[in-house]
C-alpha cells in the first residue's frame, strides 16, 4: 500500500501499543532510526513505543532512550502498530518479524534500493543517504527534541560515513543542519561513535589491511576474517565496522570486499564500491541486497569459492 504521511501519524496517534525494530546486526542508521522515531512519538503523542533491537552497540547507548531497547524479543499482546526502521525484507528483521505477523497495522520506511515493500504500508526511498534523514522528512522540526535530534543525527552521519559516501546529498545536509539547530553536538557523535576505535579495533583494522590482496588487477581489494581470528580476539560485529570503508579507499580500487566468518563455511559479505560496480546487484544474487555503493549478504562455501563467486560478477560489470 502506499504511504500516506498524515494517515502515518493518525495512526500512531490511534494505537494504543506500538512496536519498533531495525534490521539484525543493527548499524547506527538503524539505532539511531528507532530511537530517534520512539523519541519523536514519546515527545509529541505521549505514548511509549517499545523498541527491539538485536543488539545495542555500546558506543551508542547515551541515545535516549537505549537504556529501554529490548535486545531479547520476548512474546507480547499483539501490537496495534509496528514499524519497521532500515530494513528491507522479512529475513532481515530477524525474530522482530514475529510482532510483525501479529500487529494490526505495519509500516516499513527504509532507503535500500533492494526493499521488498514487504510490510502492509511501505515509505521506501531509496535516494535518501539514511532512514534517519526519512524520519526528519516526516515529523515537524518544531517537535524535535534535542534527545531526538541526537539520534536521526547519528543515523545519517554513519549511513553517510561523516557526510563522504555518494549518497549524500544537499538535503541530507539540510537535515543534519537542521538537527543540529536543536543542539546536537556533532563532533561528540562524529568523534565518539564513528572515528573513535578501541585499542581491538585498531589491531585487527591493521592486520586485515595487511592481510588485504588486490585482484581485478587492482580494481578489487579483499580481506577475510576467519573463525581463528575472530575467536583470538573475541571480536563482535562491532569491532569490524569502519575496516570496509579504508580498504575502499586503496588507490585505483572500485570495489571492496571484505568477509566474516560466521559458522564452518559460512560468510558474512560486506561489499563498498566507488563508481561503477552496483554491488546491491550482486549481493541480491546471492541473498543479501544493500545499496548500489554498499551491499551485503551471508555467503557459503570456502574462502576462495566466496571470492571467485564475487570476483566473476565484479568481472561482468567493469
Ligand atoms: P554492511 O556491509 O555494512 O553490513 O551492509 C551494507 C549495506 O547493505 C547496509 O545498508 C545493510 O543494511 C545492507 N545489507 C547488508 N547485508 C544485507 C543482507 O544480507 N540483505 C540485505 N537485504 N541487505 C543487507
Ligand atoms: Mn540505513
Amino acid at each position: 500500500m502506499a504511504f500516506d504521511k498524515q494517515t502515518f501519524w493518525e495512526d500512531i496517534s490511534a494505537a494504543g501499543t506500538i512496536g519498533i525494530a531495525g534490521h539484525i546486526r543493527p548499524d547506527g542508521d538503524c539505532v539511531g532510526s528507532a530511537l530517534g522515531l520512539a523519541c519523536y512519538i514519546r515527545d509529541n503523542f505521549g505514548k511509549d513505543p517499545i523498541v527491539f533491537l538485536e543488539d545495542l552497540p555500546a558506543a551508542f547507548a547515551f541515545l535516549e532512550g537505549a537504556d529501554k531497547v529490548l535486545t531479547g524479543f520476548p512474546s507480547s499482546e499483539p501490537f496495534d502498530l509496528f514499524i519497521a526502521v532500515d530494513c528491507g525484507d522479512e529475513g532481515r528483521l530477524g525474530k522482530a518479524m514475529n510482532y510483525v505477523k501479529e500487529a494490526r497495522k505495519t509500516y516499513c520506511i527504509d532507503h535500500h534500493a533492494t526493499s521488498t515493500g514487504f510490510l502492509e504500508n511501505n515509505l521506501v526511498k531509496p535516494e535518501a543517504a539514511a532512514t534517519a534523514q526519512i524520519i526528519y522528512t516526516l515529523c515537524d522540526d518544531k517537535g524535535i527534541s534535542k534527545g531526538c535530534a541526537e539520534a536521526l543525527y547519528l543515523g545519517i552521519v554513519h549511513d553517510t560515513g561523516v557526510f563522504k559516501h555518494s549518497c549524500t546529498t544537499r538535503e541530507t545536509m539540510e537535515v543534519a543542519g537542521a538537527l543540529l539547530d536543536h543542539g546536537v553536538s556533532s563532533s561528540r557523535i562524529i568523534d565518539g561513535t564513528f572515528f573513535e576505535k578501541t585499542y581491538l579495533q585498531n589491531q585487527i583494522l591493521g592486520r586485515c589491511l595487511m592481510e588485504s590482496i588486490l585482484c581485478l588487477d587492482g580494481r578489487v581489494i579483499f580481506s577475510a576474517i576467519d573463525r581463528k581470528t575472530i575467536n583470538f580476539y573475541g571480536l563482535g560485529p562491532a569491532d569490524t565496522e569502519g575496516i570496509i570503508d579504508q580498504l575502499r579507499v586503496t588507490k585505483g580500487v572500485e570495489v571492496a570486499i571484505l568477509i566474516r566468518e560466521l559458522t564452518p563455511r559460512s560468510w558474512r559479505v560486506s561489499m563498498r564500491s566507488c563508481e561503477i560496480v552496483d554491488v546491491a546487484k550482486i549481493c541480491t544474487l546471492f541473498g543479501g541486497g544493500g545499496h548500489v555503493r554498499a551491499a551485503g549478504a551471508t555467503m557459503s562455501g570456502s574462502r576462495r569459492d566466496v571470492i571467485n563467486n564475487l570476483t566473476a560478477e565484479i568481472e561482468k560489470q567493469l
